[in-house]
């Protein structure tokens, strides 16, 4: 009954063990896949059993509730990063360059703009990924894949680093396309970042090239 072989893992070391089996058989090196846990809705008391096994990148998907529940963590736990999953708002641009180290959701010129400024403003220069709307959904975040090229130009010439491309699939189909999707259009333009891949998929997205995966549910149970 004790013995530590069928102890239950946490759900953090069965997290960590997928990504790692997904990465050894895409023949990937598990250094090359950031987990961020993704801990919107949750508070320091879910956080906290996490930070203390080791996990050190965060996502939140609003500003507001970030600022509520970040800085009293950062100011314990030093060396935490914070990454900006949700769609941003431009007038927030300040708030997130500040808080956050890295921002997963520019899908349009207003809001490159409002960040470099924020971030010429700041001195901080906070690494960003374009968010792409796979899908071509209705009402989603992103922008569209015909925009990109134009998108990617303009973040450039304001000198907002970015680092890759971000995306989130439509729900209930096979993801799988549109992460091989999202890997092609950052390789055509020369990214480095896949940020892609959640609870219900991520190995996929680690097989397909993801960078960075998003996961919520998987780490923290389902969301009130
Ligand atoms: C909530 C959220 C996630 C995590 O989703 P889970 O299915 O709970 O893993 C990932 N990415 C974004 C953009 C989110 O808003």
């Amino acid at each position: 009954m004790n013995d530590p072989a069928i102890a239950p893992q946490s759900p953090l070391a069965e997290v960590q063990a997928r990504i790692a089996q997904a990465a050894k058989i895409a023949q990937r090196r598990v250094d090359d896949i950031t987990l961020i846990a993704v801990s919107k809705t949750h508070g320091a008391d879910a956080i906290l059993p996490l930070i203390h096994a080791g996990q050190r990148a965060f996502g939140e998907n609003r500003v507001q509730e970030a600022q509520a529940k970040w800085p009293a963590l950062r100011e314990e736990y030093g060396d935490l990063a914070l990454h900006l999953v949700g769609q941003l708002q431009s007038n927030k641009a300040e708030d997130a360059v500040a808080l956050f180290d890295c921002i997963h959701s520019v899908d349009r010129p207003s809001l490159v703009a409002a960040l470099a400024k924020a971030m010429d403003k700041s001195g901080r220069r906070v690494p960003c990924f374009v968010q792409v709307n796979i899908g071509a959904e209705e009402q989603k975040g992103g922008c569209d894949i015909a925009a990109l090229p134009a998108l990617l130009a303009e973040a450039r010439s304001a000198d907002l680093p970015v680092i890759g491309l971000m995306c989130v699939p439509p729900a209930g189909i096979e993801a799988a396309p549109f992460f091989a999707l999202l890997d092609k259009l950052a390789r055509d333009h020369g990214l480095a970042g896949r940020s892609m891949g959640m609870s219900d998929d991520f190995e996929t997205a680690i097989m397909l090239g993801a960078t960075h995966i998003r996961v919520g549910s998987a780490l923290f149970g389902a969301r009130g």
